[in-house]
């Protein structure tokens, strides 16, 4: 296929870097923050229940789902749509809201797909750098111009696990013009330690611009299982239904996300399996002597201050998946997902082995 035979928003994208996945057995992966305890009970029993039923098209608007999303988050029904994933959300909010060169902006080391969707749709990426590996929302505020349409930030961000307060994003949403939205991508809230990050249900209900992305992927160990929900003002939610594709959740994946919502057991177990393996983990990274974020997530940010595809390819020797951010725009610095605790010491005895 020739070149110009493509459009040319599609010559601009870079094909997406995912973790490495564990091909012999023994090798343990924590490249890509998935639960490490494998997927809820709960879904496992819902999926075997609804695999009967899939002759038949699933419900196109995930009725059930976000009903059961609504009560748990104590929002209505309609402020809530699910997708394929959270990234299908963040495609549908492009194709719902991007015209052609407008601007969407990001921090510039960050999840890749707000650049993918950024790009499909003609929109004109502005990256403003991080501030010491933390979101700069004051930078973030100074780059907006009349052709900023969309702010994309993950809070906590990927790859630093770093999360901003709830007065810093209270402040920081009184100086963007109401023509913009602001999407909130909180992958990872469920894991965090800090009492005090914002209330971004509560900016929605207020009737902010504010567009808050979550996921099963993570803590509640469906990443195989793609299902993903925004929750916004009503008004920003019911056109994304009509750009969506019909079928976007399929039926496993909307019982399977219902039944682990449920599954205290296991978002308890993850929860403090979480915390406890990250204070290891701050101890012993400690102990290497290395410099790490201290994270509101399940994953920990290390500045290496050397090649990470480097010890990316050693560790890989070693039997352990690392994510090296290179591809974030960050060569020197590693991403390590926090895993068991007998994942967790064998990372440990990895990691000391090479870097002594
Ligand atoms: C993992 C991750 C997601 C989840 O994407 P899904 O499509 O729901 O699997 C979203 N945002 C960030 C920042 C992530 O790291």
């Amino acid at each position: 296929m020739t070149e110009e035979f493509l459009r040319p928003e599609v010559k601009e994208l870079k094909d997406y870097v995912p973790g490495k996945n564990p091909v012999e057995p023994g090798v343990i992966k924590l490249a890509s923050n998935e639960n490490p305890f494998g997927p809820s009970p709960k879904a496992l029993e819902a999926l075997a229940k609804e695999a009967k039923n899939l002759q038949v098209y699933p419900d196109q608007k995930s009725i059930l789902l976000r009903e059961a999303l609504a009560k748990k988050l104590d929002v209505p029904f309609d402020n809530i749509i699910c997708g394929n994933g959270s990234d299908d959300i963040m495609q549908i909010l492009a194709s719902t809201y991007l015209n052609p060169g407008e601007e969407v902006i990001t921090p510039k080391n960050t999840f890749s797909v707000y650049e993918m969707v950024t790009k499909i749709f003609g929109g004109r990426l502005v990256l403003v750098d991080l501030k010491n590996f933390e979101v700069d929302l004051d930078g973030i505020a100074g780059a907006v111009t009349a052709k900023t349409k969309i702010i994309f930030i993950a809070n906590p961000n990927n790859p630093t696990g770093t999360a901003f307060s709830a007065s810093a994003f209270a402040s920081f949403l009184e100086k963007i013009s109401t023509n913009v939205l602001v999407v909130v991508d909180e992958a990872y809230i469920e894991f965090a330690e800090g009492k005090d990050g914002p209330d971004t249900l509560k900016h929605v209900k207020e009737g902010k611009n504010v567009v808050v992305l979550r996921t099963f992927s993570k803590f509640y160990g469906l990443a195989g299982l793609r299902v993903g929900y925004g929750v916004a003002r009503k008004d920003l939610i019911a056109p994304m239904f009509r750009t969506k594709m019909p079928f976007n959740v399929n039926r496993l994946a909307q019982a399977g996300a219902a039944a682990a919502l449920e599954d205290k057991e296991f978002l308890e177990k993850t929860y403090k399996n979480n915390l406890d393996g990250k204070k290891y983990l701050y101890a012993e990274f400690d102990k290497l002597g290395l410099e790490y974020k201290k994270t509101e997530s399940n994953f920990i940010f290390i500045n290496l201050k050397k090649s990470a595809d480097e010890l990316f390819v050693e560790m890989l020797r070693q039997k352990v998946i690392l994510r090296p951010l290179t591809s974030f725009g960050l060569p020197e610095a590693i991403r390590v997902s926090v895993g068991t605790p007998e994942q967790n010491k064998t990372l440990i005895a990895a990691l000391a082995k090479l870097l002594k």
